[in-house]
């Protein structure tokens, strides 16, 4: 059995296709919040997310879509695009969105939108992992939120160590050690490569790899100005940050 993990789709239909077409019928895809905002098709991708996820946890831009909740943390062109995304999201998408828990707890493993406990808080430095290896007793920590591919170690010891997958890469977990493992974004990477991220999780091999795909970007950014969202949000596809 096989795991595909997606997070912080953001609208980004074009992207989240082609992360599902390398996922396989028996995988069980996972999904780690903020399904809408920033991008030009919330209902595709909450419809395609309702369909394929085994199970999903909410991000902060669903919970702003719903009810304007942490709103006053946004930039000014996530807020414009959460308003926009209230303008044209189904009554029937935003009530399931609704439906969603900020945790889901699998055995050993625990997936949230931004850490433990502090939902969406930012894991970006062995300081705030070291906070959310501490609220939880899960070995294996999967998150998004930052749009950063990566994952932090906690050693047997207490240690913290940390590696950037911004190229893809592989993860074999060992014994005695947690992990949090940032799966980074399927709908706007943030790590300076423009290509999406994605996570395959094996649990008999204990292998967890990160997949860095194309998609077509320039068909997202025309979507993005045709729905007049804020120019900058389609800038930032293409360069990835
Ligand atoms: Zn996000």
């Amino acid at each position: 059995m096989r795991y595909a993990i997606v997070s912080d789709v953001h609208g980004n239909i074009e992207s989240l296709e082609r992360a599902l077409a390398l996922v396989t019928p028996d995988d069980r895809v996972l999904c780690l919040g903020d399904i809408v905002g920033y991008g030009p098709n919330p209902n595709e991708c909450v419809r395609l997310v309702r369909e394929r996820a085994y199970a999903t946890v909410l991000g902060n831009h669903d919970v702003a879509a719903i009810d304007n909740f942490g709103i006053e943390y946004f930039n000014e062109a996530a807020r414009k695009a959460i308003a926009w995304t209230q303008t044209v999201i189904e009554p029937e998408n935003l009530a399931w969105l609704n439906s969603l828990s900020y945790e889901v707890r699998q055995g050993e493993f625990l997936l949230v939108h931004g850490a433990p406990v502090d939902y969406f808080e930012y894991v970006l430095d062995k300081r705030s992992a070291a906070k959310a290896f501490a609220n939880t007793d899960a070995s294996l920590i999967f998150i998004g939120h930052t749009h950063i591919a990566e994952y932090y170690v906690c050693e047997a010891g207490g240690g913290i160590s940390h590696k950037h997958l911004q190229q893809g890469g592989e993860l074999e977990l060992e014994e005695g050690k947690r992990y949090i493992v940032d799966v980074g974004s399927v709908g706007q990477p943030r790590d300076l490569n423009p290509k999406a991220s994605m996570v395959f999780y094996e649990p008999e091999r204990r292998r967890v790899e990160w997949v860095r795909y194309d998609y077509p970007i320039a068909e997202v950014q025309e979507k993005i100005h045709a729905a007049a969202l804020p120019d900058l949000l389609a800038a930032r596809l293409g360069v990835g940050r």
